[in-house]
Parts: structure tokens; C-alpha cells; sequence
């Protein structure tokens, strides 16, 4: 159905672009034609301390990959983020902060006092012996000291490692240990949903097994008591008064490491992403203002979490590099009812909104009629980002959320890519719902057959890889530089490998169809999982669906689908037949699925990714060793898709 439905941009998304569909054609051109040109111009965006001479210094050659960019430049990323802002907009607010309690106040910080936030920390930081390269362990719930600690790191040199505040101890101490931090910022608690999140004591227990920790900076949020070991913990309200609100941002060279990063874990053991100092910002910074059209002075609410990359690049580093004004929100959608963002968009008069395809979901299977609370007439574009957005899902985002009104940009990227790869850029690309469109400036996609051959015409299907090194590209594996190379550099040789599947339609527009190890394979026809799922969740009755493989005598692979429905809806089996001839009538009779378990819940990551590796192993009946399990959000959920599977 979908690849018809083709959304123009509005008349008001042409006429306030800074991006015409001709000037998108003839500047990627040009990005691929003359990268050194292209970037050496758009890497005047930020302020640089020594002005770099050689642009790009990239191979992709195994085993010898290197990616170097802007190498002899320096800079630093808090200053770009701040300083250079205050001289006109000193007053403007940097951050909003939107409490997970409705009733609670919320925070207002403008450039000027951010700047004072950061200096303070930076300085504290220093005080407690932190160095330039010394690596610093950030565990800490939605709150702004979450960014002022990011960015007191990137002042002084030090490389941040956010963890993410919903993790365990053992995943805490894992971290903290893999990349060697000797100190850990955190707060007494978070706040989720009206819930506390005891943040401090699941420091204390990771620290039982990380020696090399001395101090531990502790933020006070929500009050409550919490145990401070003496010699070890302290207070940062306390030791930021005792120094100056000043502090020289450090020069550094752009290929200095900024921050560390765990990715979420869908397909396996998390790895430390690394990414570096000048093409990281420049990334980050270029695709914020391009696939947003943002102009400072706009409302910009990114609802990800800061422990993820979406976090790092488009809650912190691109919107304020921008000088924009970012929304950070400590809550959840769903508490204390299904109108909670809608709520939040009514307050701030937010006019871009940008979420992920599982909230997407979660709202839909809650019922249209939550989003009717509010006046969304603030809105100007949505966004999505996290994993493939099901047309279905798109179509209500569009007319519900965005009223038939806004523009959609469905951004497809990794932690391993810093920022937007493929997206529309709105005003410029027209929209299809379920496909991420169309290539960002120097970005160089290409479609290659399972065995490695690159598809050279325009309508094609296979594994995304990227051809050519571009500004935001992690550099490595933080001290495992043969696993980076190993990962995404063995496969395909001379090419970025990306793990995920998709197709180029006609058109030239990329539609993802999930992760390449998910790709089905049934009597010889390869199907993406996710075109599966998106025709399951286009019937009414259903939420949300995971679909897998399974062993199947017959057909090399059966599907097997787990299928959530709307609040409301009974399970019973008479539906699990309707299912079925609806997705064959949908797809067609190949993609009829064998195997229907109802799911109340799915296995998904902290960030919100259906983990399909373990519904696999359910499906598999070989559940006994499920893997890396660290990142499950609700473990609970395994145990009863366990009790209630079909394949024994
Ligand atoms: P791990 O690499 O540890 O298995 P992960 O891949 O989930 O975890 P992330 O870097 O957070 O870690 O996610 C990137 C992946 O998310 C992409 O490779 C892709 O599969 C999916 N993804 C992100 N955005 C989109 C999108 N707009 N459309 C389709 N898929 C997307
Ligand atoms: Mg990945």
C-alpha cells in the first residue's frame, strides 16, 4: 500500500525551508562530488580555536580502517554549545525542564545561567582531579544537571560515559569498568511515572566491583536520605560553591575523544561507541538545522532519554550548538494518563516533537481520544526515530498528533552514525509513511546482494551498507579497535556494513525492513520482518507485533508472530484467523503467518526496541539461554511469552 502514498510538503513547510527540492539535489551532489569542498564550507558553522587546514582523511580499507576529519583543527564543544551564544542571546532559554509530576514546577534555564551551571561543575571536576582524557561515568536521571555534567566534561576535556538511569547495578559496573571512569556523577534519586528511582544506592552496589572508583558526585533531586561514604561521595551543590563560575574552555583537537557510548543492546552485547570532538559536532549541529528547519526561538522536545545517543545528539549537543531551546522531560507518556506529552506540547507551546515509534504505538493502543485534551495547534513537525516506523503507525502520528498539519521526518541513524544518515529533509523531500527518503548531504548509501554485490539499479533490496566515511562516524570501539574493524568493516569489504536490511523503491527513496539477522526466509522468498509487523498493526484491533523465524519443515522458516492488541480488545482465537488472511490479504499468501501467540507485553531495550533475538529463541523453543538479557527493560515480560508459547 504505502509506497504510493506520497505526502507532499504543506505550503507552509515550502514557503519557511531553507531547503528547496532543487537546492537538496544539487548540494548532495555536490557532498559526494567534493567532500573536502562541501565540508571544509559547513564546518564553518562552529567556532574553531586553531582553524584546521586538511578536511577529510578517511579509508575504509580492511583492516587498516582510520577516520580522521578536521584533523590539524581545534575547538571546543561546550564553548560552541554556549559561550558563542551569550553575547546575543545570553537571556534566551537553553534548557526547559517539564518535571514527571504535573503538580511540580517547571525549570527555565537561559544560556547565561547554563554557562555558570557548566563552569561551576567543569571546575569541581577539576578540583576532584579530573584530567583532559580522563573518562567520567554520568548515571542520572532526566534532569538538567544531566546535561550540565555532559558538558562540563566536553569543557575540560574529559570523555563522558552516560549510562543510562534505568540500568542495574551490574550493568552500571560493567560500564564503569570497560571503559575505566574514576569518577561517577549521579543523583540521590530519579522520578519515573511517580515512582523514585534509587539511583545512589544502585551506584553504592556497582561500586562494590569497581576499584577504580575514588569520588562520586551526588546531585540532590529528590531529597530523600541516601548513605554517602565518607572520602568518596560528596555533594555537588556544595563543592560548586567553594569554586569559581568560570572556568577557560580547554582547547582540543577535533579528533579528541568527546563522549563514550553504550549501544542499546537489540542485537547483542552492548559496544562503547566512540566519537570524537569536530565532525561529531559539525554532524550534529548541520542535521539538527536541516531535518528540523529549526529556527532559534522555536520549542524543540526530543522525549529520548540522555543515556541514549538520540539524547546526546538531539537534546544536548545539536539544539544547543544551535542556540535553540531544548526540551528535557523527566516523565513517562503514559503517567498520569495516556495525555501526558500532549500536555506537556499544550504548556510549552512546543513546536517540534520528535519521539520514537514505540510511545507511537504504546498512544495509539491507548486510544485516539487522548490526544483530543490539549490544543496541539503549537506543533509545526514531528519526527521518529528508533526502529522502523509501521505506515500504519506514521499515518496515525499524522492525523492525530500532527492534525493533518505537520510534517513528519522519519530519521533512520545509529549510535555508531552520531546523527540523521537518512531522513527528509522537510519542505525539500515529500514524506512517504515507512520510509526514512532520502540521503543526508555526504552520506552514501548503497544496497548490496547477501554475497556482497552492489545494486546498481535504483529499484533494489538488500543490506544497507555506507560507502564512504562522513563527519559524524564513530571512530572506534573505546579500547577494542579490532572489534570495531571486525564489525562493521569485515563483511562487505570497503564498505561501512550497517546490520540492517532495506529496500530502494523506484523512486530512490530507503525503506528499512529491520535488522539483516531478522530477515526471514520462507520457502526461498526473503522478507523483512518489518513488513510483516506493519501489516499486522494496520488492522484495527491490534497495537503493537514482533515478528521471527521459526524452523519449519516445509518451508526452511515459518512465521511466527506476537501480537499485542488495543486496550480493550479481547484475545480470542476466532481473531487469530482473521489475522491470519488479513496479512496474506496484505502482503500476500507467502507472508501468511503460521504461528499467532498474543502478547500482552513484548521484550523490548531500556530505549524501547522489541528485542526479536529473544522472541526468536521463544519461537525456537530454546529458551533456556536467551543472551545478553542486561538490557531487557521488564524481564517479566520473557516469562510469560515463555508459559505461553506455541512451538513445543
Ligand atoms: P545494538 O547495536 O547494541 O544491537 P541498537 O542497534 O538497537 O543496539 P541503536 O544504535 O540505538 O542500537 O539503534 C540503531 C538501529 O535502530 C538501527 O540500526 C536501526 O535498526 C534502528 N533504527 C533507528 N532509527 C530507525 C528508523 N528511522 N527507521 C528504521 N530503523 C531505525
Ligand atoms: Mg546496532
Amino acid at each position: 500500500m504505502s509506497e504510493e502514498l506520497v505526502f507532499q510538503p504543506s505550503a507552509d513547510a515550502v514557503a519557511r525551508t531553507r531547503t528547496t527540492a532543487e537546492q537538496y539535489e544539487a548540494l548532495y551532489r555536490r557532498s559526494i562530488s567534493d567532500p573536502d569542498g562541501f565540508w571544509r564550507e559547513e564546518a564553518q558553522r562552529l567556532d574553531w580555536m586553531k582553524p584546521f587546514t586538511k578536511v577529510k582523511n578517511t579509508s575504509f580499507e580492511y583492516p587498516d580502517v582510520s577516520i580522521k576529519w578536521f584533523e590539524d583543527g581545534e575547538l571546543n564543544v561546550s564553548a560552541n554549545c554556549i559561550d558563542r551564544h551569550l553575547a546575543t542571546r545570553a537571556d534566551t532559554v537553553a534548557l526547559i525542564w517539564e518535571p514527571d509530576d504535573p503538580k511540580d514546577e517547571a525549570r527555565f534555564i537561559t544560556y547565561r545561567q547554563l554557562h555558570e551551571e557548566v563552569c561551576r561543575l567543569a571546575n569541581v571536576l577539576k578540583a576532584k582531579g579530573v584530567k583532559k582524557g580522563d573518562r567520567v561515568t554520568i548515571y542520572l536521571p532526566m534532569i538538567p544537571e544531566a546535561a550540565y555534567a555532559m558538558l562540563a566534561c566536553a569543557r575540560i576535556g574529559a570523555v563522558h560515559s552516560v549510562v543510562f538511569g534505568g540500568f542495574s547495578p551490574d550493568s552500571l559496573s560493567g560500564r564503569i569498568n570497560d571503559c575505566g571512569s574514576k569518577l561517577v556523577i549521579t543523583a540521590d534519586e530519579g522520578r519515573r511515572g511517580g515512582k523514585a528511582v534509587a539511583l545512589k544506592a544502585n551506584v553504592d552496589a556497582a561500586l562494590e566491583s569497581c576499584p577504580g572508583v575514588e569520588t562520586v558526585l551526588v546531585v540532590r533531586n529528590t531529597g530523600n536520605a541516601v548513605a554517602m561514604k565518607a572520602g568518596r561521595d560528596v555533594w555537588v551543590a556544595d563543592e560548586a560553591k567553594a569554586v569559581s563560575a568560570d572556568c577557560p574552555p580547554e582547547p582540543m583537537n577535533a579528533e579528541d575523544p568527546l563522549f563514550i557510548l553504550y549501544t542499546s543492546g537489540s542485537t547483542g552485547k552492548p559496544k562503547g561507541v566512540l566519537h570524537t570532538t569536530g565532525g561529531y559536532l559539525v554532524w550534529v549541529s548541520l542535521t539538527h538545522e536541516l531535518a528540523f528547519d529549526y529556527k532559534p526561538g522555536e520549542i524543540y522536545w526530543c522525549t529520548a532519554d540522555v543515556g541514549w545517543v538520540t539524547g546526546h545528539s538531539y537534546i544536548v549537543y545539536g539544539p544547543l550548538a544551535n542556540a535553540g531551546t531544548s526540551l528535557m522531560f523527566e516523565g513517562v507518556p503514559s503517567w498520569p494518563d495516556a495525555s501526558r506529552f500532549w500536555q506537556v506540547v499544550e504548556r510549552h507551546k512546543v513546536n517540534i516533537f520528535y519521539t520514537a515509534p514505540t510511545a507511537i504505538r504504546a498512544l495509539m493502543g491507548a486510544g485516539a481520544e487522548w490526544t483530543e485534551k490539549n490544543d496541539l495547534s503549537s506543533l509545526r513537525l514531528l519526527g521518529s526515530v528508533g526502529e522502523p516506523i509501521n505506515p500504519e503507525a506514521w499515518l496515525w502520528y499524522h492525523k492525530h498528533v500532527g492534525k493533518e498539519r505537520c510534517e513528519i521526518v522519519d530519521t533512520w541513524w545509529q549510535t555508531e552514525t552520531g546523527g540523521f544518515m537518512i531522513t527528509p529533509l522537510p519542505g525539500a523531500i515529500p514524506a512517504k509513511p515507512g520510509s526514512a527518503t532520502k540521503p543526508f548531504y555526504g552520506v552514501k548509501p548503497v544496497v548490496l546482494s547477501p554475497e556482497g554485490r552492489v545494486q546498481e539499479q535504483v529499484k533494489a533490496e538488500g543490506v544497507l551498507a555506507i560507502a564512504d566515511s562522513w563527519p559524524g562516524q564513530m571512530r572506534t570501539v573505546y579500547g577494542d579497535h579490532e572489534r570495531f574493524v571486525e564489525t562493521y568493516f569485515s563483511t562487505y569489504k570497503g564498505y561501512y556494513f550497517t546490520g540492517d536490511g532495506c529496500r530502494r523503491d523506484a523512486d530512490g527513496y530507503y525503506w528499512i525492513t529491520g535488522r539483516v539477522d531478522d530477515v526471514l526466509n520462507v520457502s526461498g522468498h526473503r522478507l523483512g520482518t518489518a513488513e510483516v509487523e506493519s501489516a499486522l498493526v494496520a488492522h484495527p484491533k491490534v497495537a503493537e507485533a514482533a515478528v521471527v523465524g521459526y524452523p519449519h519443515n516445509v518451508k526452511g522458516q515459518g512465521i511466527y508472530c506476537y501480537v499485542t492488541l488495543m486496550t480493550g480488545e479481547g484475545y480470542d482465537d476466532a481473531l487469530k484467523d482473521e489475522l491470519k488472511q488479513w496479512v496474506r490479504k496484505q502482503i500476500g499468501p507467502i507472508a501468511t503467518p503460521d504461528l499467532i501467540q498474543w502478547a500482552p507485553g513484548l521484550p523490548k531495550t531500556r530505549s524501547g526496541k522489541i528485542m526479536r533475538r529473544i522472541l526468536r529463541k521463544v519461537a525456537e523453543n530454546d529458551y533456556s539461554n536467551l543472551g545478553d538479557t542486561s538490557t531487557l527493560a521488564d524481564p517479566g515480560v520473557v516469562e510469560h511469552l515463555v508459559e505461553n508459547r506455541l512451538n513445543r
